[in-house]
């Protein structure tokens, strides 16, 4: 887990969040995503600073251990200087070595972070999900941390004031605020009260707008004006040359169906997996990894 430097903002890395959302719905299919419909509770993981150091750690890692439902799972939690805030060592199991930075001696209150995260990475190594690269994997282990109910507690260890911030985990703010917003939809959770951080709130904000925008884009009828009158022009155009030339900067791309009519493809806005559905007018599509029925106008 990645430790200090200046806190970087916007959405740098949304290809690859979506990309670890829908790998997520495949690798643990619709049901085993919908076992984590509730989030870990403020309280289950609260750590002041007069707990004993170890024996709260032990118990918050207890407590997402059994949140990811990891049974045989434990977690061994140490301190040491390292330059990172956070390692876990990925050996076979049942035992996991999981080192905090000393710095959280002092900083109680995000050992609930620090530890969702590592032992996101102790799930998704049994699950056998990984993507290439350190730090595609990192995001895949932010991502799957927020969307399966323990992240909010990283976003919230973002705070910034006049002489110092703070943040942990790959995601920008914003990030976190996407993904949480995402998990909110699907299972209508409202997370806002939860955090302690007003900045961390305020990305929560920036990231739902952005995660309430996929929902508005066309084909989807849901869709505003401009991104309507665009379509049908592109549609169009699709139509009138034949082969296909890529749609610009558009969420959309029209595919040709093997001597069929003209088909869509599209971005399902909750697994954000590629959807195809006929160009025909309206039409109702849902999508076969995550279920969401998809109201079209095509
Ligand atoms: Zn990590
Ligand atoms: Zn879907």
């Amino acid at each position: 887990m990645a430790n200090g430097g200046p806190v970087e903002h916007g959405f740098p890395h949304l290809e690859t969040v979506r990309a670890a959302v829908t790998a997520l719905y495949r690798r643990l299919s619709y049901d085993t995503v919908h076992r984590f419909a509730v989030s870990v509770a403020p309280a289950d993981v609260a750590f002041c600073d007069s707990d004993d150091l170890y024996l709260g750690a032990q118990r918050v890692a207890r407590e997402l251990v059994r949140h990811y439902r990891l049974p045989d799972a434990r977690m061994i939690v140490g301190f040491r200087e390292m330059r990172h805030a956070a390692n876990v060592e990925l050996a076979a199991g049942p035992e996991y070595f999981v080192e905090l930075n000393e710095r959280f001696r002092a900083h109680r209150r995000d050992i609930g972070a620090a530890l969702a995260h590592e032992i996101m990475h102790v799930f998704l190594h049994r699950l056998g999900l990984s993507f290439p690269g350190t730090r595609e994997n990192e995001i895949l282990t932010d991502t799957a941390t927020t969307y399966l109910g323990a992240g909010w507690l990283l976003l919230d260890a973002y705070r910034e004031d006049a002489v110092s911030s703070q943040k942990l985990g790959y995601l920008t703010p914003e990030e976190f605020g996407y993904v949480l917003a995402k998990r909110a939809l699907v299972f209508g959770e409202d997370p806002s009260t939860w955090f302690t951080s007003a900045q961390a709130y305020t990305a929560y904000v920036r990231g739902r707008e952005r995660a309430r925008l996929d929902e508005r884009q066309p084909p989807l009828s849901a869709a505003g004006w401009s991104g309507r009158r665009r379509y049908a022009r592109d549609r169009r155009h699709a139509q009138d040359h034949r082969p296909l030339a890529v749609v610009a900067d558009a969420p959309y791309d029209f595919v040709p169906d093997a001597g069929g009519p003209l088909r869509v493809a599209f971005s399902c806005p909750t697994c954000l997996q590629r959807i195809r559905v006929p160009v025909r007018g309206r039409v109702r599509a849902r999508c076969g990894l995550c279920r969401t029925v998809l109201e079209c106008d095509t």
